[in-house]
């Protein structure tokens, strides 16, 4: 998975109590003067097209294999020292490593633990940060960093968003661990 797909995976939409209301107030009015609520960016894992290209304006490409050795070995370092399973690099395309020329330590760790976190959910696990419940318009009720339920506006009890770390595990038809509503209160 890309670093671009990976940090789209991971944002969270915001939907504001407002934009909810004025949704509401004015469904069934005429369509023009309709206000839609906003739909939450698709993530797209990047084309090969585009990452070669990105990559090639830092470095000439022939040269990427003697790039990306020492890289993926920084990054084999970062997840061991971060308890984090050298599978995910292993797994990562060379396009992926490439992409993380330019990062900082911590950057790349961040990245690393989003990859895990990713591989989590996809394996119906909660992520061990993953302590707040949200709600997704999506998704309905699931679990979030509580670093992102906090900057959500909360409706009803629930920190809401169009979208969610979640909804790739939705729309694959995967398992997603429910926070029941009292965890909201
Ligand atoms: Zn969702």
């Amino acid at each position: 998975m890309t670093l671009a797909a990976i940090l789209a995976e991971h944002t969270a939409k915001s939907v504001t109590p407002s934009a909810r209301g004025v949704t509401r107030c004015d469904a069934g009015t005429v369509g023009a003067q309709r206000v839609t609520p906003a739909t939450p960016v698709t993530p797209q894992k990047a084309t090969p097209e585009l990452s070669v290209r990105s990559v090639s304006d830092a470095v000439h490409l022939e040269q990427l294999p003697d790039v990306l050795k020492p890289l993926r070995a920084h990054l084999l370092a970062l997840a061991a020292a971060e308890g984090i399973d050298a599978a995910h690099v292993h797994r990562l395309h060379d396009l992926d490593v490439a992409a993380c020329i330019g990062l900082d330590a911590r950057q790349l760790a961040s990245y690393l633990s989003m990859l895990a976190d990713t591989a989590d959910r996809h394996g119906g696990r909660v992520p061990a940060g993953d302590t707040a419940p949200m709600h997704c318009e999506r998704c309905g009720p699931a679990w979030i960093h509580p670093d992102i339920a906090g900057v959500l506006p909360v409706v009803d009890g629930w920190p809401r968003a169009l979208g969610c770390p979640w909804c790739f595990v939705r729309k694959a038809g995967g398992y997603i661990p429910r926070p029941s509503a009292r965890a909201s209160a």
